[in-house]
């Protein structure tokens, strides 16, 4: 079988960008733990990622990867090369009630930078952990709003087609998800907000967020936000469940607050995040998502509990992919 390792060598000296070889990306994500990935590319700008992905060979595994905040990394590391975007896809622009932001950039950054000019209706990005590229691929939201709700157009490096654009429409968002292939690269977002309804009122709501924030999710914790994606009401159905039920409560009824494996533990204080106590592994947090997944499945009969975590990469060191 053919060996899914890069070598930094093949790529063009006209790349500008960072090149990192065995990069440590699982104790950069937020769970704080999982392995390398081989070969880690932060580029210079727009047209060095058009570059780099023109060199690279289509037959190599090439992921992209925002804050992780939403992902695990395997213990046995990332084959291929991992895309970042780092500071050069950082920038935010306000424009009246618009705001373009850089994939780059992170959630909580283009909040502040609309409340600091009273544009509404971008609070609820405050919350979310992560960067502008991770919240459009996930249709990331939180209290009632999403990303579909206040996004206007998005840049994307099609890879084989250029630079292109989606308006919201045609990134055929659903809940946590976006139906566009999952090969293309987010580079910019533009995102249109509302005049504020009273002065003071995005920041009064901004604090309220964080309060309610701290009050109810382990965010001191190395975590991942909601383990699982709140079920369907058609699920809920055929498990003979309220159709209301949200995913904490799923996880709840099969003893899953405070379950742990190994260094692994559904959080005590909100049941469908889960935490590194210390000294987890990638695989101790995955066994206990899917512990939960087969106590739902033996209690009810079907499948309820779906992963809203990404897990990639490989489970062993030396795997291939
Ligand atoms: C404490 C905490 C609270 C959270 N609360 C919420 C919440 O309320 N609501 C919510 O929706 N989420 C929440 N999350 C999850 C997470 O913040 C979001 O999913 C966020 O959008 C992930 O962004 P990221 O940049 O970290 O993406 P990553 O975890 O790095 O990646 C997530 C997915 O996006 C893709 N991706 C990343 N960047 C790009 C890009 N530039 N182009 C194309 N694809 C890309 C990746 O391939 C991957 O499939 C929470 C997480 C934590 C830790």
């Amino acid at each position: 079988m053919k060996k899914h390792v890069f070598e930094k060598s093949k790529i063009s000296e006209n790349i500008r960008g960072k090149i990192t070889e065995n990069a440590p990306l699982g104790r950069e994500s937020w769970f704080g733990c999982g392995g390398s990935a081989d070969l880690l590319f932060e580029p210079a700008d727009f047209d060095d990622l058009a570059a780099f992905v023109k060199d690279y060979p289509k037959t190599e595994p090439l992921l992209v990867l925002g804050g992780m905040a939403n992902t695990i990394i395997r213990d046995g590391g990332v084959r291929g090369c991992v895309i970042r975007l780092g500071k050069p896809f950082s920038q935010i622009e306000v424009d009246g009630y618009t705001i373009r932001a850089g994939a780059g950039a992170l959630n909580g950054s283009v909040a502040a930078a609309a409340a600091k000019v009273g544009i509404a209706g971008l609070e609820f990005l405050s919350g979310i952990p992560g960067t502008v590229g991770g919240a459009l691929r996930m249709n990331a939201g939180a209290y009632g709003r999403e990303i579909k709700d206040i996004l206007r157009v998005c840049e994307a490096l099609d890879i084989g087609r250029g630079k292109r654009t989606f308006t919201a429409a045609e990134m055929g968002f659903g809940y946590r998800s976006c139906a566009l292939p999952q090969d293309l690269i987010f580079t910019q977002a533009l995102f249109e907000g509302a005049p504020e309804d009273e002065p003071g009122g995005v920041r009064h709501r901004l604090r309220a967020i964080k309060e309610l924030r701290r009050d109810t999710q382990p965010i001191t914790e190395k975590t991942g936000g909601s383990t699982f994606a709140n079920p369907s009401a058609e699920a809920l159905r055929k498990a003979g469940l309220p159709e209301n039920l949200r995913a904490w409560q799923v996880v709840e009824r099969v003893g899953g607050r405070g379950l742990t494996i190994g260094g692994a533990q559904m959080s005590r204080k909100h049941c469908n995040f889960m935490i590194n106590t210390g000294d987890a592994t990638a695989a101790d947090l995955e066994n206990l998502g899917e512990e939960l997944r087969r106590r739902v499945y033996a209690e009810f009969g079907t499948d309820i509990l779906h992963w809203e975590i990404k897990r990639v990469g490989c489970y062993n060191k030396g795997d291939n992919l």
